[in-house]
Protein backbone atom coordinates (compact mmCIF):
# COMPACT_ATOMS: atom_id res chain seq x y z
CA UNK A 1 0.00 0.00 0.00
CA UNK A 2 1.17 3.49 -0.91
CA UNK A 3 2.22 5.56 2.25
CA UNK A 4 -0.18 8.19 1.91
CA UNK A 5 -3.18 6.06 1.33
CA UNK A 6 -1.88 3.91 4.59
CA UNK A 7 -1.73 7.31 6.61
CA UNK A 8 -4.81 8.03 5.55
CA UNK A 9 -6.69 4.88 6.33
CA UNK A 10 -4.61 5.43 10.33
CA UNK A 11 -5.96 9.10 10.07
CA UNK A 12 -9.53 7.92 9.06
CA UNK A 13 -9.80 4.79 11.97
CA UNK A 14 -8.69 7.82 14.31
CA UNK A 15 -11.65 9.61 13.29
CA UNK A 16 -13.80 6.61 14.25
CA UNK A 17 -12.25 6.20 17.52
CA UNK A 18 -12.34 9.92 18.70
CA UNK A 19 -16.57 10.66 17.28
CA UNK A 20 -18.50 10.13 19.94
CA UNK A 21 -21.77 11.34 18.00
CA UNK A 22 -23.19 8.55 16.17
CA UNK A 23 -24.03 10.67 12.75
CA UNK A 24 -20.18 11.57 12.69
CA UNK A 25 -19.17 7.86 13.47
CA UNK A 26 -21.46 6.72 11.09
CA UNK A 27 -20.18 9.43 8.21
CA UNK A 28 -16.33 8.24 9.53
CA UNK A 29 -17.10 4.52 9.14
CA UNK A 30 -18.19 5.39 5.44
CA UNK A 31 -15.20 7.56 4.85
CA UNK A 32 -13.00 4.28 6.16
CA UNK A 33 -14.91 2.01 3.88
CA UNK A 34 -14.05 4.26 0.91
CA UNK A 35 -10.70 4.29 1.98
CA UNK A 36 -10.40 0.63 2.37
CA UNK A 37 -12.07 -0.19 -0.77
CA UNK A 38 -10.01 1.95 -2.89
CA UNK A 39 -6.66 0.24 -1.53
CA UNK A 40 -8.49 -3.21 -2.80
CA UNK A 41 -8.97 -4.15 1.33
CA UNK A 42 -12.63 -5.32 -0.10
CA UNK A 43 -13.50 -7.34 3.21
CA UNK A 44 -13.06 -4.12 5.53
CA UNK A 45 -14.43 -1.66 3.56
CA UNK A 46 -17.80 -4.47 3.45
CA UNK A 47 -17.68 -4.71 7.03
CA UNK A 48 -16.67 -0.62 7.64
CA UNK A 49 -19.82 0.10 5.61
CA UNK A 50 -22.07 -2.27 7.49
CA UNK A 51 -20.32 -0.19 10.96
CA UNK A 52 -21.50 3.02 9.11
CA UNK A 53 -25.12 1.50 8.53
CA UNK A 54 -25.09 0.89 12.03
CA UNK A 55 -24.07 4.10 14.16
CA UNK A 56 -26.55 5.82 11.04
CA UNK A 57 -29.57 4.09 12.52
CA UNK A 58 -30.02 1.58 10.10
CA UNK A 59 -28.71 -1.76 11.89
CA UNK A 60 -31.17 -3.80 10.13
CA UNK A 61 -29.47 -3.61 6.71
CA UNK A 62 -26.44 -5.41 8.25
CA UNK A 63 -27.62 -8.64 7.40
CA UNK A 64 -28.32 -7.71 3.90
CA UNK A 65 -24.92 -6.54 3.72
CA UNK A 66 -23.37 -9.80 5.12
CA UNK A 67 -26.12 -12.20 2.80
CA UNK A 68 -24.52 -9.58 -0.29
CA UNK A 69 -20.79 -10.07 0.20
CA UNK A 70 -20.86 -13.59 1.84
CA UNK A 71 -19.50 -15.10 -0.81
CA UNK A 72 -16.34 -13.17 -1.07
CA UNK A 73 -15.50 -12.43 2.35
CA UNK A 74 -17.05 -15.85 3.88
CA UNK A 75 -15.23 -16.38 7.06
CA UNK A 76 -15.06 -12.66 8.66
CA UNK A 77 -18.63 -12.19 7.38
CA UNK A 78 -19.59 -15.03 9.33
CA UNK A 79 -17.98 -14.08 12.46
CA UNK A 80 -19.43 -11.15 12.10
CA UNK A 81 -23.42 -12.69 11.16
CA UNK A 82 -22.34 -14.35 14.71
CA UNK A 83 -21.08 -11.18 16.76
CA UNK A 84 -24.42 -9.02 16.03
CA UNK A 85 -26.54 -12.89 17.45
CA UNK A 86 -24.62 -12.80 19.90
CA UNK A 87 -25.36 -9.54 21.53
CA UNK A 88 -28.86 -10.37 21.31
CA UNK A 89 -28.40 -13.93 22.94
CA UNK A 90 -26.21 -13.41 25.36
CA UNK A 91 -27.25 -9.87 26.88
CA UNK A 92 -27.43 -11.20 30.59
CA UNK A 93 -25.54 -14.35 30.63
CA UNK A 94 -22.30 -15.18 29.37
CA UNK A 95 -22.03 -18.04 26.54
CA UNK A 96 -18.66 -19.45 27.98
CA UNK A 97 -16.75 -19.69 31.24
CA UNK A 98 -13.23 -20.42 30.97
CA UNK A 99 -11.07 -21.52 33.91
CA UNK A 100 -7.22 -22.73 34.70
CA UNK A 101 -7.24 -24.27 38.16
CA UNK A 102 -3.64 -25.00 37.94
CA UNK A 103 -1.02 -22.74 35.96
CA UNK A 104 0.84 -25.44 33.99
CA UNK A 105 1.71 -27.28 31.08
CA UNK A 106 4.20 -30.54 30.13
CA UNK A 107 4.57 -29.17 26.34
CA UNK A 108 6.82 -26.99 25.21
CA UNK A 109 5.20 -25.54 22.28
CA UNK A 110 6.78 -22.91 20.29
CA UNK A 111 3.32 -20.62 19.35
CA UNK A 112 1.88 -21.22 23.10
CA UNK A 113 2.53 -18.01 25.73
CA UNK A 114 2.20 -20.49 28.79
CA UNK A 115 5.98 -20.56 29.25
CA UNK A 116 5.94 -17.04 29.81
CA UNK A 117 3.24 -16.15 31.93
CA UNK A 118 3.96 -15.13 35.28
CA UNK A 119 1.57 -17.34 37.10
CA UNK A 120 2.99 -19.92 36.06
CA UNK A 121 2.80 -23.06 38.12
CA UNK A 122 0.27 -21.42 40.09
CA UNK A 123 -2.43 -23.33 41.54
CA UNK A 124 -6.36 -22.03 41.63
CA UNK A 125 -6.69 -22.14 46.15
CA UNK A 126 -9.80 -25.00 46.61
CA UNK A 127 -11.73 -22.36 48.31
CA UNK A 128 -11.92 -20.21 45.28
CA UNK A 129 -12.70 -22.81 42.79
CA UNK A 130 -15.36 -23.89 45.22
CA UNK A 131 -16.79 -20.56 44.73
CA UNK A 132 -16.27 -20.75 41.04
CA UNK A 133 -18.07 -23.87 40.66
CA UNK A 134 -21.48 -22.78 42.64
CA UNK A 135 -21.67 -19.61 40.55
CA UNK A 136 -21.31 -21.53 37.47
CA UNK A 137 -24.53 -23.75 39.22
CA UNK A 138 -26.47 -20.42 40.14
CA UNK A 139 -26.16 -19.42 36.30
CA UNK A 140 -26.81 -23.13 34.90
CA UNK A 141 -29.99 -22.76 36.99
CA UNK A 142 -31.28 -20.18 35.09
CA UNK A 143 -29.54 -20.73 31.17
CA UNK A 144 -27.22 -22.99 29.98
CA UNK A 145 -23.86 -22.06 29.88
CA UNK A 146 -20.99 -23.88 28.20
CA UNK A 147 -17.76 -23.82 30.25
CA UNK A 148 -14.05 -24.93 29.19
CA UNK A 149 -12.11 -25.76 32.44
CA UNK A 150 -9.02 -24.69 31.07
CA UNK A 151 -7.25 -21.38 29.65
CA UNK A 152 -2.88 -21.30 28.73
CA UNK A 153 -2.71 -25.09 30.76
CA UNK A 154 -2.81 -28.94 30.11
CA UNK A 155 -6.04 -29.38 32.64
CA UNK A 156 -4.97 -32.69 32.88
CA UNK A 157 -2.16 -31.37 34.99
CA UNK A 158 -4.36 -30.85 37.75
CA UNK A 159 -4.99 -34.09 39.33
CA UNK A 160 -8.70 -32.15 40.70
CA UNK A 161 -9.70 -32.40 36.97
CA UNK A 162 -11.57 -35.89 36.90
CA UNK A 163 -13.43 -34.70 40.16
CA UNK A 164 -14.49 -31.03 39.06
CA UNK A 165 -16.04 -32.45 35.85
CA UNK A 166 -17.67 -35.32 37.96
CA UNK A 167 -18.79 -32.35 40.23
CA UNK A 168 -20.32 -30.49 37.19
CA UNK A 169 -21.83 -33.79 35.89
CA UNK A 170 -23.60 -34.36 38.86
CA UNK A 171 -24.43 -30.90 40.20
CA UNK A 172 -25.08 -28.62 37.19
CA UNK A 173 -28.36 -29.03 35.52
CA UNK A 174 -27.55 -26.73 31.95
CA UNK A 175 -24.38 -27.10 31.45
CA UNK A 176 -22.11 -28.20 28.60
CA UNK A 177 -18.17 -28.60 29.20
CA UNK A 178 -15.64 -28.33 26.49
CA UNK A 179 -12.24 -29.55 26.69
CA UNK A 180 -8.84 -28.68 25.17
CA UNK A 181 -5.63 -31.05 25.93
CA UNK A 182 -2.46 -31.85 24.53
CA UNK A 183 -3.42 -35.76 24.69
CA UNK A 184 -0.13 -36.70 26.46
CA UNK A 185 -1.87 -37.32 29.78
CA UNK A 186 -5.04 -38.25 28.47
CA UNK A 187 -4.30 -42.06 29.61
CA UNK A 188 -6.71 -45.47 29.50
CA UNK A 189 -7.89 -44.33 32.79
CA UNK A 190 -8.59 -40.40 32.31
CA UNK A 191 -10.32 -41.65 28.73
CA UNK A 192 -13.02 -44.46 30.38
CA UNK A 193 -13.65 -41.33 33.13
CA UNK A 194 -14.60 -38.75 30.49
CA UNK A 195 -16.61 -41.36 28.67
CA UNK A 196 -18.81 -41.51 31.46
CA UNK A 197 -18.88 -37.82 32.08
CA UNK A 198 -22.51 -36.93 30.28
CA UNK A 199 -21.58 -33.31 29.92
CA UNK A 200 -18.81 -33.41 28.36
CA UNK A 201 -20.33 -31.66 24.54
CA UNK A 202 -16.57 -31.69 22.90
CA UNK A 203 -12.90 -32.92 23.37
CA UNK A 204 -10.09 -31.30 21.60
CA UNK A 205 -6.84 -33.24 21.22
CA UNK A 206 -4.00 -30.09 20.05
CA UNK A 207 -2.05 -32.75 18.41
CA UNK A 208 -0.62 -30.29 15.80
CA UNK A 209 1.91 -32.33 14.08
CA UNK A 210 1.18 -36.03 12.29
CA UNK A 211 4.66 -36.89 12.63
CA UNK A 212 7.28 -37.87 15.00
CA UNK A 213 9.95 -35.28 14.51
CA UNK A 214 8.33 -32.17 14.15
CA UNK A 215 5.93 -33.40 16.76
CA UNK A 216 8.59 -34.16 19.77
CA UNK A 217 10.27 -30.14 18.29
CA UNK A 218 7.27 -28.23 18.35
CA UNK A 219 5.82 -29.70 21.64
CA UNK A 220 8.59 -31.22 23.13
CA UNK A 221 6.30 -34.73 24.15
CA UNK A 222 6.40 -37.99 23.19
CA UNK A 223 4.30 -38.70 19.77
CA UNK A 224 4.46 -42.57 20.39
CA UNK A 225 2.59 -41.91 23.76
CA UNK A 226 0.23 -39.15 22.25
CA UNK A 227 -0.41 -41.11 19.48
CA UNK A 228 -1.48 -44.37 21.50
CA UNK A 229 -3.86 -42.46 23.97
CA UNK A 230 -5.63 -40.96 21.12
CA UNK A 231 -6.28 -44.37 19.44
CA UNK A 232 -7.41 -45.74 23.32
CA UNK A 233 -9.86 -42.82 22.49
CA UNK A 234 -11.23 -43.65 18.94
CA UNK A 235 -11.66 -47.26 20.22
CA UNK A 236 -13.94 -45.98 23.08
CA UNK A 237 -15.83 -43.95 19.71
CA UNK A 238 -15.98 -47.47 18.07
CA UNK A 239 -17.31 -49.62 20.61
CA UNK A 240 -19.89 -46.85 20.80
CA UNK A 241 -18.77 -45.88 24.65
CA UNK A 242 -17.65 -42.14 23.95
CA UNK A 243 -20.61 -40.07 22.67
CA UNK A 244 -18.48 -36.87 22.81
CA UNK A 245 -17.33 -35.34 19.50
CA UNK A 246 -13.52 -35.47 19.48
CA UNK A 247 -11.87 -32.88 17.86
CA UNK A 248 -7.88 -34.01 16.77
CA UNK A 249 -6.49 -29.96 16.09
CA UNK A 250 -3.62 -28.54 14.10
CA UNK A 251 -1.96 -24.97 14.60
CA UNK A 252 -1.69 -24.01 11.13
CA UNK A 253 0.96 -22.59 8.98
CA UNK A 254 -0.15 -22.00 5.60
CA UNK A 255 1.73 -24.94 4.29
CA UNK A 256 0.92 -28.18 2.69
CA UNK A 257 1.28 -29.69 6.07
CA UNK A 258 -1.79 -28.69 7.39
CA UNK A 259 -3.74 -30.19 4.60
CA UNK A 260 -1.66 -33.69 5.08
CA UNK A 261 -2.51 -33.35 9.09
CA UNK A 262 -6.41 -33.28 8.01
CA UNK A 263 -5.80 -36.28 5.71
CA UNK A 264 -3.78 -38.12 8.57
CA UNK A 265 -6.72 -37.72 10.94
CA UNK A 266 -9.37 -38.85 8.57
CA UNK A 267 -7.13 -41.43 7.57
CA UNK A 268 -6.22 -42.68 11.24
CA UNK A 269 -9.30 -41.47 13.10
CA UNK A 270 -12.20 -41.92 11.00
CA UNK A 271 -14.84 -41.19 13.83
CA UNK A 272 -12.61 -38.07 14.67
CA UNK A 273 -13.03 -34.85 13.37
CA UNK A 274 -9.45 -32.84 12.03
CA UNK A 275 -9.39 -29.15 12.90
CA UNK A 276 -6.40 -26.36 11.84
CA UNK A 277 -6.85 -23.44 12.65
CA UNK A 278 -4.29 -20.51 11.50
CA UNK A 279 -1.69 -19.10 14.40
CA UNK A 280 -2.40 -16.17 16.00
CA UNK A 281 -0.06 -13.50 17.74
CA UNK A 282 -1.20 -13.76 20.84
CA UNK A 283 -1.98 -9.98 20.97
CA UNK A 284 1.46 -9.56 20.42
CA UNK A 285 2.44 -12.12 23.14
CA UNK A 286 3.93 -14.88 20.74
CA UNK A 287 6.35 -13.68 17.41
CA UNK A 288 7.45 -16.81 15.96
CA UNK A 289 5.98 -19.71 14.04
CA UNK A 290 5.68 -23.17 14.77
CA UNK A 291 9.23 -23.72 12.96
CA UNK A 292 11.01 -20.64 14.79
CA UNK A 293 10.47 -17.81 11.89
CA UNK A 294 8.95 -14.82 12.69
CA UNK A 295 5.58 -14.90 12.49
CA UNK A 296 3.50 -12.44 9.64
CA UNK A 297 1.99 -9.89 11.17
CA UNK A 298 -0.60 -8.04 9.14
CA UNK A 299 0.25 -4.91 8.61
CA UNK A 300 -2.42 -1.78 9.68
CA UNK A 301 -5.53 -1.71 7.90
CA UNK A 302 -5.97 -5.25 8.05
CA UNK A 303 -7.54 -4.82 11.99
CA UNK A 304 -10.98 -6.03 11.10
CA UNK A 305 -13.32 -3.62 12.11
CA UNK A 306 -15.98 -5.82 13.49
CA UNK A 307 -16.44 -6.55 17.15
CA UNK A 308 -15.16 -10.08 18.90
CA UNK A 309 -17.30 -13.23 20.23
CA UNK A 310 -14.65 -13.10 22.85
CA UNK A 311 -16.66 -10.16 24.85
CA UNK A 312 -19.22 -12.99 25.20
CA UNK A 313 -17.58 -14.79 27.49
CA UNK A 314 -15.05 -14.74 30.97
CA UNK A 315 -11.46 -16.17 31.22
CA UNK A 316 -10.53 -17.24 34.79
CA UNK A 317 -6.67 -17.43 36.32
CA UNK A 318 -5.25 -19.88 38.66
CA UNK A 319 -5.12 -16.54 40.97
CA UNK A 320 -8.99 -16.21 40.15
CA UNK A 321 -8.83 -13.35 37.80
CA UNK A 322 -10.46 -11.99 34.84
CA UNK A 323 -8.43 -11.31 31.83
CA UNK A 324 -9.89 -9.83 28.49
CA UNK A 325 -9.65 -12.96 26.60
CA UNK A 326 -8.51 -16.19 26.29
CA UNK A 327 -5.54 -14.71 23.98
CA UNK A 328 -3.70 -13.15 27.19
CA UNK A 329 -1.62 -15.96 28.11
CA UNK A 330 0.61 -13.84 29.97
CA UNK A 331 -1.85 -12.01 31.89
CA UNK A 332 -0.90 -8.58 30.38
CA UNK A 333 -5.14 -7.08 30.60
CA UNK A 334 -6.50 -7.80 33.70
CA UNK A 335 -10.05 -6.46 33.71
CA UNK A 336 -11.62 -7.80 37.12
CA UNK A 337 -10.41 -9.95 40.99
CA UNK A 338 -13.43 -12.50 41.07
CA UNK A 339 -12.46 -13.77 44.43
CA UNK A 340 -14.66 -10.93 45.88
CA UNK A 341 -17.19 -11.04 42.89
CA UNK A 342 -19.34 -12.79 41.58
CA UNK A 343 -19.15 -13.93 38.00
CA UNK A 344 -22.62 -12.52 36.96
CA UNK A 345 -21.73 -9.25 38.38
CA UNK A 346 -18.57 -8.97 36.17
CA UNK A 347 -20.87 -10.12 33.30
CA UNK A 348 -22.90 -7.41 33.87
CA UNK A 349 -20.23 -4.68 35.09
CA UNK A 350 -19.84 -1.62 33.40
CA UNK A 351 -16.94 -2.40 31.03
CA UNK A 352 -18.71 -5.92 30.23
CA UNK A 353 -21.68 -4.21 29.03
CA UNK A 354 -20.17 -1.40 27.57
CA UNK A 355 -18.33 -4.06 25.10
CA UNK A 356 -21.73 -5.69 24.11
CA UNK A 357 -24.19 -2.57 24.12
CA UNK A 358 -22.09 0.79 23.57
CA UNK A 359 -19.96 -0.49 20.87
CA UNK A 360 -19.88 -2.00 17.44
CA UNK A 361 -16.37 -2.60 16.54
CA UNK A 362 -13.17 -3.12 17.97
CA UNK A 363 -11.81 0.16 16.80
CA UNK A 364 -13.97 1.91 19.72
CA UNK A 365 -12.53 -0.85 22.20
CA UNK A 366 -9.97 -0.17 24.84
CA UNK A 367 -7.00 -1.61 24.33
CA UNK A 368 -6.08 -4.43 23.23
CA UNK A 369 -8.90 -4.94 21.31
CA UNK A 370 -8.84 -1.53 18.99
CA UNK A 371 -5.24 -3.04 17.11
CA UNK A 372 -6.71 -6.72 17.42
CA UNK A 373 -6.53 -8.76 14.23
CA UNK A 374 -7.52 -12.17 15.68
CA UNK A 375 -10.70 -13.83 14.42
CA UNK A 376 -12.63 -17.18 14.90
CA UNK A 377 -13.72 -18.43 11.51
CA UNK A 378 -10.64 -20.09 9.82
CA UNK A 379 -10.61 -23.50 10.53
S1 LIG B 1 -7.94 -8.72 22.24
FE1 LIG B 1 -8.75 -9.41 20.24
S2 LIG B 1 -9.46 -11.51 20.52
FE2 LIG B 1 -9.17 -10.57 22.55
S3 LIG B 1 -11.23 -9.76 23.10
FE3 LIG B 1 -10.09 -8.10 22.15
S4 LIG B 1 -10.63 -8.18 19.99
FE4 LIG B 1 -11.19 -10.14 20.87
Amino acid sequence: MHMKSKDRIVALEHNVHNNSNAAQKARSYGELSDALFAEGFVQDASIANDASMYHGGQGSCVGQELDRDSVNNKNRLEEQAEYIKNRNIFTDYPSVIQFETLSMCNARCVYCPSMKTPRRNNRMTDVYLDKLLNEIGDISRETTIAIAPHYVNEPFMDSRLIEILKRVDKQMSRVKVSLFTNGSLLYEREAKELSQIGKISAISVSLNEYEKAPYTRVTGLSFEKTIQNIKYLHGLAEKGQLKTEVYIRRVGDGSASDQEFVEFVKREFPLFIPACRRQTDWIGQIDTDSSGNALVKYPLGFIPVMGCNQWFRIHISSEGKAYVCCFDGVGKWPVADLNHMHILDFYRSKYKRMLRKDIYTRLEAPPPCNSCNIYWNED
